[in-house]
């Protein structure tokens, strides 16, 4: 994706939502990274404000799009989810926030789908990897007794992000939910004033991402266990 296209109509605009977008990808690659996750995080929530910001200097003037505007407006209040991203001026997720609604669930898997679930008091803020190290040793000697002869069956850590600030549930199905409304949103806009923005919105399976498994931290593990041929 072009930071934005020859003749664009509100380039300002469309360069926020790629930063947006951009941002909010870091945040699904580092969803497993506390500290790197709650930073792109952040620097999501402020960039995808900026873009409603920008449109709105960027645009004001040009033929249309007030009246447009504030039908969009009206849509996105009518929105609670999303609204509470286009007005979370004071909103920075701290730590202490982050943590307090969040999951960590450990234990055995089969395919990317949790089997058993071991009860544990989890620090959510120590990085997956780490926390799958003691699960993998547990589950290996509880569980799978040493070996791992069932194709699909080993241990897995699974997460999931909760802001309270940003509404309940895991919070970057909830970005993706606001990012999709947003470049729609924009996308429209070139259209009005006589462009296209070209820029795609993302489909996300939040299992790919909030699953740690031990053969994605080492993939030889799988010829290893047997499961497939050398
Ligand atoms: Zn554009």
């Amino acid at each position: 994706m072009a930071p934005f296209e020859e003749n664009c109509p509100i380039p300002s605009t469309h360069e926020r939502c790629a930063e947006a977008r951009y941002f909010l990808i870091q945040c699904l690659i580092n969803y497993h990274l506390p500290q790197p996750f709650l930073h792109n995080l952040n620097a999501f929530i402020q960039s995808f404000r900026n873009i409603t910001f920008m449109l709105q200097s960027e645009a004001s003037e040009l033929n249309g799009f007030k009246a447009w505007y504030e039908t969009k407006q009206q849509e996105m209040r009518n929105m609670p989810a999303l609204r509470r991203f286009v007005e979370a001026r004071n909103i920075v997720v701290k730590q202490s926030s982050l943590t307090s609604k969040s999951k960590v669930a450990c234990g055995l898997f089969r395919g990317r789908r949790m089997k058993l679930s071991m009860n544990a008091d989890i620090e959510p803020f120590a990085e997956t990897s780490r926390l799958l190290e003691l699960t993998a040793e547990f589950v290996g000697k509880l569980f799978l007794g040493g070996k791992h002869e069932q194709v699909g069956e080993q241990a897995g850590v699974e997460r999931t992000w909760v802001v309270e600030e940003l509404g309940e549930g895991e919070v970057i199905s909830k970005c993706v939910e606001a990012m999709n409304f947003m470049l729609a949103l924009v996308e429209e806009a070139h259209h009005l004033l006589g462009g296209a923005s070209g820029l795609k919105g993302l489909s996300v399976d939040m299992q790919d991402f909030s699953v740690l498994l031990e053969s994605d931290v080492d993939s030889t593990l799988p010829v290893k266990w047997g499961w497939v041929g050398t």
